[in-house]
C-alpha cells in the first residue's frame, strides 16, 4: 500500500492526532532504553481502544505491513525496536484501571497502564502489585508482561509471570483472544499465558491485562550492610538463604556504582567496596527473628557496618539509592552499556571475579549492580561513545560477559529480555532444535511473522552491515548530513 493511502487509512481508524507520520516527530521513536540501536518507524499509531488496535493490526495483516508494540519505551534490549517500512504501535494511551476487585484480590488494567500506578490504585484497601521493575514509575504493564520484568522484590514474590492471570490478546491477523484464567485461579488447557508473557511482543498485543495483587505485609524492616568487597557481600547472601530465609529482597551494588549514586542522589551510602541492602516482611514475629539471623550473618562475613532503617523514610532513602543507580551512571561516564544475565546464586562469587578480570583486559570499567538473591546480574559497561572503538569494546565486553554466565550454567538474559541486543547469542544458549521449537510455536501466533519480526531469533544480516551499536556515519559525524 501506498504510504499516503496508509496514513489516510490509519487515520480513519485512530483519528488524525492518532497517527504520527512527520520524520521529525517520528525519529522520537527511534529507539528505547537501548539507545544503541536506532530504526525510525515509517508511521507510528497511539490506539486509545482495543478495537482500534485490532483494526490496525488487521489493516497490518491485510497489507503484509509488519508492525512492533511499544509501551513506555524503557527497554533494555530493543524490543521496541521499530522496524524499517513498519508501524509502531504506542499502547501509552490506553491507561485505564477497569476494574478492580478487592475480594478476588484482582485489578484489570489496560496495557499503558504505569505498573505503580496499581500499586496507588489498591494501597488504601492494604494491598499492592508486588513485580517492581526499578523502571516502575514509567514502564507499562504491557511492557513488563512481554519481558516478563522482574524487580528486587522478586526474590520472594516471583516474576510478572507470577503475578498476571489472563490477557485479552489481538493476534497478529486481527483476531481477539482471551488467554489464562482471569480471575478464576486456573484455566483449563495448555498454559498459553505462560508461553505470552516474556514472548516480547512477538506473538500478539494484549490490550486488557488481569493482574493478582497481594496484601500488604503487616510488618516490613530493612537493613544496609556495608563489606570490604562484593566477594564478603556474595558470603553474606549464601550465608542468609542458606539459613533457611527468604527475604522480600537482597541488592547488591559495588564500590563505583555507590560512587555514582552517591554524586547523583546523595543518599548518604557508606564508602565501602560493596553493601547489600536487605529486607524482610511477613508477619511481625517471624520478620524480627529472621532480622537478627541476617544482621548476625552480615557480621559474621566481616560486615564494616550495618545500619537499619529507622522509619519508612529512611527505608525509602535506602532504596532510592538503589532504583536511581542506572540513571546514575551518567555521572561518572559518558556512556553505559547495561547487561543482563544471571548465574546460580553460588556462582556469584566466581562470576563477578569473572567481570573484574575482563573489565581490566579490555579497559573499561564496569560497575555492578544486582539482584544477589536471584543470581541476576547487572554490569554497567561504562564507555566513551567519543572516543573511537570504545563502543565496540564495550559491546564485546559485555558479551564476554554473558558467555561467562553460560559457563557457570545461568542463562542469557534475568529479566530484560533478548530483543535486538542479545538475538545474536541465542545460538550459543540454544541448539536449533530448541529455537526451531520456539519458531514453531510462534508461527502457531503469527504465520508470517509480522509481529515485531527480527526480534529474539538471530537473523542473517544483510552485506556490509556492521552488527552491534548505533554508528555514526563519517559524513553524518562532519555535520554534512542526517541520520541514513
Ligand atoms: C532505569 C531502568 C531500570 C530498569 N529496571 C528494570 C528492572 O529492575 N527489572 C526489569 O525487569 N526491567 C527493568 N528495566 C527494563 C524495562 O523497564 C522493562 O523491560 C519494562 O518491562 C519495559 O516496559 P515498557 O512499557 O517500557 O516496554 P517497552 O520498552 O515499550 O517494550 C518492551 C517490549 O514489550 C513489548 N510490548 C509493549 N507493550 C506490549 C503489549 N501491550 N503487548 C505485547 N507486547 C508489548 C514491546 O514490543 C517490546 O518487545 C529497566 C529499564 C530502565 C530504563
Amino acid at each position: 500500500m501506498e504510504r499516503s493511502r496508509l496514513i489516510g487509512a490509519m487515520q480513519e481508524i485512530l483519528g488524525p492526532d492518532g497517527v504520527i507520520h512527520e520524520r521529525e516527530q517520528l525519529r522520537t521513536y527511534e529507539c528505547d532504553g537501548l539507545m544503541n540501536y536506532r530504526v525510525i518507524p515509517d508511521l507510528v499509531v497511539l490506539p486509545e481502544s482495543a478495537e482500534q488496535v485490532q483494526n490496525v493490526v488487521r489493516l497490518c495483516y491485510e497489507e503484509g505491513i509488519p508492525f512492533v508494540a511499544r509501551g513506555s519505551g524503557t527497554g533494555l534490549s530493543g524490543g521496541a525496536l521499530p522496524v524499517e517500512a513498519g508501524v509502531l504501535i504506542v499502547m501509552a494511551r490506553m491507561r485505564k484501571i477497569l476494574e478492580v476487585d478487592i475480594p478476588n484480590q484482582r485489578v484489570v488494567v489496560e496495557p499503558g497502564v504505569i505498573n505503580i500506578w496499581v500499586s496507588q490504585e489498591v494501597a488504601d484497601d492494604g494491598y499492592y502489585y508486588a513485580p517492581d521493575p526499578a523502571s516502575q514509575i514509567v514502564s507499562s504493564i504491557g511492557g513488563n508482561l512481554a519481558e516478563n520484568s522482574g524487580g528486587v522484590h522478586c526474590l520472594k514474590y516471583g516474576f510478572t509471570t507470577n503475578h498476571v492471570t489472563g490477557a485479552e490478546v489481538v493476534l497478529a491477523d486481527g483476531s481477539v483472544v482471551h488467554i489464562g484464567g482471569g480471575k478464576a485461579p486456573d484455566a483449563p488447557g495448555y498454559e498459553l499465558l505462560g508461553a505470552f508473557v516474556g514472548s516480547e511482543g512477538t506473538l500478539g498485543i494484549a490490550t486488557k491485562i488481569t493482574l493478582r495483587i497481594v496484601r500488604k505485609p503487616e510488618s516490613v524492616r530493612t537493613l544496609l550492610a556495608a563489606f570490604k568487597d562484593t566477594e564478603e557481600a556474595g558470603g553474606a547472601v549464601s550465608g542468609i538463604i542458606g539459613a533457611g530465609i527468604v527475604p522480600a529482597a537482597i541488592e547488591m551494588m559495588d564500590a563505583l556504582t555507590i560512587e555514582a549514586v552517591e554524586t547523583t542522589v546523595a543518599p548518604g551510602f557508606p564508602e565501602a567496596g560493596a553493601i547489600l541492602i536487605v529486607e524482610l516482611d511477613g508477619p511481625e514475629a517471624e520478620v524480627a527473628s529472621q532480622f537478627d539471623k541476617v544482621i548476625e550473618t552480615c557480621e559474621a562475613n566481616s560486615a564494616s557496618e550495618i545500619r537499619v532503617a529507622e522509619d519508612d523514610e529512611e527505608r525509602a532513602l535506602f532504596w532510592k539509592g538503589r532504583k536511581a543507580a542506572f540513571g546514575a551512571m551518567g555521572s561518572i561516564s559518558n556512556d553505559y552499556y547495561v547487561q543482563d544475565g544471571v548465574v546460580p546464586r553460588t556462582e556469584l562469587g566466581t562470576v563477578l571475579k569473572k567481570i573484574s578480570a575482563l573489565s581490566e583486559e579490555y579497559g573499561l570499567r564496569v560497575a555492578n549492580v544486582f539482584h544477589a538473591g536471584d543470581g541476576n546480574l547487572h554490569p554497567l559497561v561504562l564507555y566513551d561513545n567519543d572516543v573511537e572503538g570504545e563502543a565496540e569494546r564495550a559491546e564485546s565486553l559485555a558479551g564476554d560477559i554473558v558467555f561467562t554466565c553460560l559457563e557457570h550454567g545461568g542463562s542469557l538474559t534475568g529479566e530484560h529480555g533478548i530483543g535486538e541486543d542479545k538475538k545474536k547469542y541465542m545460538p550459543k544458549m540454544f541448539t536449533s532444535d530448541d529455537m526451531n521449537v520456539m519458531q514453531l510455536l510462534r508461527c502457531a501466533f503469527d504465520p508470517h511473522q509480522i509481529c515485531n519480526p527480527g526480534k529474539i531469533f538471530p537473523t542473517p544480516r544483510l552485506c556490509g552491515e556492521r552488527p552491534g551499536p548505533f554508528h555514526m556515519h563519517p559524513i553524518q559525524k562532519a555535520g554534512l548530513a542526517e541520520n541514513f
